[in-house]
Order: C-alpha cells, then structure tokens, then sequence
C-alpha cells in the first residue's frame, strides 16, 4: 500500500514572511522505532504497511500533499529578547483534519538545517526524540493537552553532542498548532502590522472562533495556559525552559526538551542543566506562565485601536491569571485528596499535606497515590505527623461522594519517570528498544494500578538519581 496523508494545508498559504519553504535534508538509512498506529488513524492516515514508511518519517521522501515549510518566529528566552528564532530544525509537513473535525500539524523535528538554524546541525539526537516521544504520549494518557508523537526513526546518521558522537533521530510531532507567543512577538517587534493581523486571524480561526479581537483572544489563551500550569503542578511536571517561544497559542504542551517530573516533592526543584537560576523551577511555573502571557499581551496591543485603553484592560486580564491559575490549582489539588466541590477552608488541608511530604521528603506520586490505599503513612519519613493529619483529611472526606473514585482519577500510579527515561535512552543507544515500547505501553494507562510493572513505580535509588537533563 501507498501511505496516504490527507493533506489539508493552511498555513503554507499566509505570505512568505511567516516562513521558509524548504525540504528536509536527506538522511543515509532511516529505520522505524516506533509509529504511533492510534493517532495515526484519529488523523486518517492510510497505508501504513508502506514499505517506504521510514523514509517519510525521516524527511527523505515526501508524502503526496506536503508542502514542507519552517517557520520564523522569535521569543524570549531565559528572559531575554531573541529577535529571530524560527524552526531551526524542524520541518512542518503539513495540517490534516483529523476525525473530529480539528486542524492538525504534521511535523518532523531533527529533520536537517534551515534558514533559522543559526549555530545548530537541525539535528536532534536519539535520546531527547525518545524522551519527547514517551514523555508526551504520557502526558496525553494523563489528559493533559500537549502536542502528540506520531513516529520516531534512528537516521542511521550519528551526530555530534558535548558527551561525543550520539545516534541521530527524528521525531513527527503532532500539534494543534505549532503558533508560539514567538509568533507573535516577531511581527509585533518588527512593526509588521498586517502580517501581525494576518495571524491574529490565522490563530483565531484554528483555536478561538469566537474570539471577536485581541483582546477576547488574550483572556482565553490566559484561562487555557493558566489552567495547564496548574494541570502540569497538580502532576508534578517540571517543564524545564518556559521560554515564550516554547509558549503555545492552542494552550497544548510543547517542547519536551529538558522537562522532568520530580519524585521527592520539592518546590525549588530545577532540572534543566541550562537554568541556572532556577527561573523555570517548580514552583515558578505558575509566576512565569503570567510573565510570558504579558509578552503575548505586549505583542497584541499594536492590533488595537485605543493601545493607551487596551494598556490598561490587558494588563487587568494578565493579573487576573493568578487569580484563574489559583482556582485551577486548588481544584486539581482538592481532587487529589478526594474532594470534588473545594471550598476555602479546604487550603489549608492542602497546604498542610504538601508541608509535609515536603518535610518528610515523601515522592510526590507515590504519595498522593498511596491515600488509596493503607499505605501513605510509610511513604513519610515522621509516620506520626501524617497521622495527625489523617484524621483531619478523613473527617473532611465524609461529606464528599466518591473521594475514591476521584482521587483514582487524579492521582497516576505511573509518570515517566526520569531515571527510568535514562535508563531507556541508553538502552536505545545500544540498539535495545524494549524498555521504550515497555514504557510507552503501560503509561498508556497511569490511572490503573499495573502489578507487572512495579519498577516503573518505584522512586529513584541514590544512583539512579538523574541531576540534570539536557535539550539534546
Ligand atoms: P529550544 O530551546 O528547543 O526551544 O530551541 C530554541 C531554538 O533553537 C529554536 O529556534 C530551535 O529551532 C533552535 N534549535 C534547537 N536545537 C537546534 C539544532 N540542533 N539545530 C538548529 N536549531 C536548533
Ligand atoms: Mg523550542
Ligand atoms: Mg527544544
């Protein structure tokens, strides 16, 4: 069969200043890990028994109907203003309209070097396309929006990193959009007034219909990123380089470059080896996501005819996010303990169990999973303060309906753990895929308990401890 793509393709239309057309750069022997046959069909892909399968997964043959393209955008970056960003490394094959009617990207990311490059190969290497691949179909399991893993392939090219030459590899990234904050920012910096409106409508009309002006659509990209921030808190995610070119518009995760899920539950905790002032730490996330929406409120004011009025109301909407965010947070905590409708007095009971598996150095997800069951209390270092607590926690649970049922749904027995990525990626680097297809398998479903796999539950021993993640 020949793999068929319904291509349906949007954005190569807006004018040329929003990208480079250009085809990925040929790599020498492309081979298949993975292709993610569910998301493959929600897309109406077809023909996937082609033989040529890692081929168009790997840039060097083009499916009929793409029209391969990078796009430029800008961002900031650790805080700082980078006038010209774009995908240097990444080729959007095209949209397609999936089965439920939404416009989606096709995307391959390491598929060779383009306009935006600047110092980079346009590679990406092994590790990182696998940690992205297993990381983000988790996060869909655990019904987080994100963008998805539609196929991985070893280029059979290696690639040079600072730890040596590594395996090359390529990731095919579906996304609602792949429209950044950086977008906008570009234009806006630029004083590109129609090409800023052109997207402003691009966006509206693929995510936000009935958002009349920029305005309408600020407010409801800041509810969608405060509401997966505090998503993303309530699981523990650490996204590692909130840079605002790393920002969506559809409100999807994007960018698993140096993201990580803590174990021990601790505030403060940074992985990225690149954030060295812990500005994308834990906690901060919540801080930050306000901050990179004032960037997007920034680069909107030029679309408004009163810009001294609408100073003023997108500044009220980028403070209300706290507000938003809080609520969202407070939900998502409360569910995790069993409550379904929170009301005030319940933050403290909240705030009072994250001291302490803060202080009693408990993991973050066996913690708040093992409330199901008899065994929390030996998940504290001080079993006698989580008692205390117990019988607070119990008593405000006997006026919720099904607190079970709740906290089942709130609270994975399984997260992609990062010594276990670790572990995979050199596994993969060795030729041995299994413990990625392992992975991806039983973190199709976090929710149920999987007695086969108690590895993947377990907390990191000390020398498993990863330090630091990497881009890659
Ligand atoms: P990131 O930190 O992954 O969000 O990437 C920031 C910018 O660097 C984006 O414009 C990427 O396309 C670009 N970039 C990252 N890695 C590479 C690479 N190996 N080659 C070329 N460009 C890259
Ligand atoms: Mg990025
Ligand atoms: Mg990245």
């Amino acid at each position: 069969m020949t793999l068929h793509i319904p291509f349906d393709n949007s954005y190569a239309r807006l004018p040329a200043s929003f990208h480079t057309r250009l085809k990925p750069q040929s790599v020498s022997a492309p081979t298949l890990v993975a292709y993610n046959a569910g998301l493959g069909a929600e897309l109406g892909i077809t023909g996937t028994d082609d033989p040529r399968l890692a081929a168009i997964f790997a840039g060097n043959v083009m499916p009929d109907g793409a029209d391969p393209l990078s796009q430029i955008y800008a961002g900031h970056q650790f805080g700082g203003f980078a006038p010209q960003l774009g995908d240097g490394r990444a080729h959007l094959l095209g949209e397609v309209i999936d089965t439920q009617g939404t416009r989606r990207d096709i995307q391959l990311k390491g598929s060779g070097r383009t306009p935006y490059s600047r110092r980079g190969d346009g590679r990406a290497w092994l590790g990182p396309v696998l940690r992205e691949y297993v990381i983000s179909e988790a996060m869909h399991a655990l019904g987080v929006p994100t963008t998805r893993a539609l196929a991985a392939v070893r280029t059979g090219d290696m690639i040079l990193r600072e730890t040596g030459p590594v395996p090359g590899a390529i990731l095919t990234r579906v996304a609602a959009s792949h429209i950044r904050v950086g977008h906008f920012e570009f234009f806006a910096s630029r004083d590109m007034i129609p090409e800023l409106r052109q997207l402003f409508d691009h966006t509206v009309s693929r995510h936000y219909p009935d958002a009349s002006d920029p305005q309408a659509l600020l407010q409801q990209v800041c509810d969608r990123q405060a509401a997966l921030v505090a998503h993303w808190m309530s699981l523990g995610f650490i996204h590692g380089v909130m840079n605002t070119d790393n920002c969506t518009l559809s409100g999807e995760t994007i960018d698993y470059g140096p993201c990580a899920f803590m174990d021990a539950y601790a505030p403060q905790q940074v992985f990225s080896s690149i954030d060295r002032n812990g500005r994308y730490a834990y906690a901060a996330q919540a801080e930050i996501i306000v901050w990179n929406m004032a960037q997007l409120a920034s680069a909107l004011i030029p679309l408004m005819p009163d810009q001294d009025a609408a100073v003023q109301s997108f500044t009220r909407i980028v403070h209300g996010m706290a507000d938003t965010l809080s609520r969202h947070w407070m939900s998502r905590f409360a569910a995790k303990l069993g409550i379904a409708a929170p009301r005030k007095e319940d933050a403290p009971l909240i705030g009072a169990f994250l001291k302490l598996m803060q202080s009693g150095q408990a993991d973050f997800t066996n913690a708040f999973r093992a409330l199901l069951t008899d065994g929390a209390r030996d998940q504290f270092s001080d079993p006698a303060a989580f008692d205390a607590w117990e019988t607070g926690w119990r008593q405000r649970l006997e006026s919720e309906p099904d607190p079970e049922g709740l906290m089942r749904r709130s609270n994975p027995a399984v997260i992609p753990r990062n010594h276990r990525i670790e572990q995979m990626i050199v596994a993969a680097t060795h030729g041995d895929d299994r413990a990625f297809h392992h992975l991806n398998t039983v973190l199709a479903r976090p929710y149920d308990d999987h007695p086969d796999a108690e590895a993947l539950t377990q907390p990191p021993l000390p020398e498993e401890i990863v330090p630091a993640t990497y881009c890659g």
